[in-house]
């Protein structure tokens, strides 16, 4: 059974969630690599990360879930604790944008449920698993300071695009569920981050860079570039090695500064 300390990463096959494995990876975590449907992706995510591993201790794997199916929260759990033994961090990053933007005025029902079901019920129940498993189990976490839970929201949290309302709301809850589980963990000496990431060049964006290209140059984001999975990915690996010790259920924003409000 290795000993590094195993964080399970939602959502690892492609984008942020790749960029946060790798991240992981190089800093010497062992790395459950959680898909829906793109198996080559997770694949090659788990060759990258065993090619940058630090030691033979760290062991990487796919592992197939849809998080926003109960059904699938739970089998994603007994895998990982059946392939990895351990689980000593969680990052809630999968998500998914409306498969098409419409005006609130108009906007379904079908994609206000989907959209709600995997971004913001599929980590608040996928975590109370996890947290369960945590309060029950009772063994010595692997990683410094503690096990750690950390999710990825995003700029819509309070930014309002009226074209994708209930992103924007799923995005807003999942920030109080950070509270939530912060506050109810401290004493257990569990520590919640929210991670905020800015304009991501992944593929959930590249239908959107037409738009975002000339607004970015103009100073919508003040550092005056696109983010990176890399630039979450570090963000995050920051988090999980301890490096705020003495935080809980803050907001990392990680977006250029595009969250600071300018006159
Ligand atoms: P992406 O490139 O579209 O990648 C999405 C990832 O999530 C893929 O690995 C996908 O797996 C997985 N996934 C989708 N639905 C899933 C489900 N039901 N169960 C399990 N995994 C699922 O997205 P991204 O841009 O990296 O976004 C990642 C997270 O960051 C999301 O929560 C998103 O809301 C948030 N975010 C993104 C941006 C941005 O600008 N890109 C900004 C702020 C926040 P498959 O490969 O198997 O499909």
């Amino acid at each position: 059974m290795n000993t590094a300390p195993v964080v399970l990463v939602t959502g690892a096959s492609r984008g942020i969630g790749r960029g946060v494995a790798v991240s992981l990876a190089e800093a010497g975590f062992s790395v459950a690599i959680n898909y829906v449907r793109n198996r080559e992706a997770a694949d090659n995510v788990a060759a990258e990360c065993r090619k940058i591993g630090k030691s033979d201790q760290q062991v990487f794997f796919p592992i197939q879930a849809d998080i926003g199916q109960s059904v699938d929260r739970e089998s994603l759990i007994s895998l990982v604790l059946k392939r990895f033994g351990r689980i000593d961090a969680l990052v809630n990053n999968a998500g998914i944008p409306p498969a098409q933007r419409v005006d609130i005025v108009e906007a379904t029902e079908e994609s206000f449920d989907e959209v709600i079901g995997v971004n913001l019920k599929g980590p608040y129940f996928l975590t109370q698993k996890v947290v369960q498993y945590w309060l029950k189990d009772k063994t010595e976490p692997a990683i410094p300071g503690g096990f750690k839970i950390v999710f990825i929201t995003s700029i819509s949290a309070e930014t309002a695009s009226t074209n994708r309302g209930e992103y924007c709301i799923s995005k807003a809850g999942l920030s109080m569920v950070v509270k939530l589980y912060a506050s109810r963990l401290a004493d257990e000496g569990i520590q919640v981050y929210e991670v905020r990431p800015g304009i991501i060049d992944t593929d959930m964006t590249s239908g959107a860079r037409g738009k975002y290209d000339p607004l970015i140059k103009q100073g919508l984001v003040p550092q005056r570039r696109w983010g990176t999975p890399d630039d979450v990915g570090k963000a995050v690996r920051s988090l999980l090695e301890g490096d705020l010790a003495y935080s809980t259920g803050c907001v990392i924003d990680v977006d250029g500064g595009f969250h600071i409000s300018r006159l």
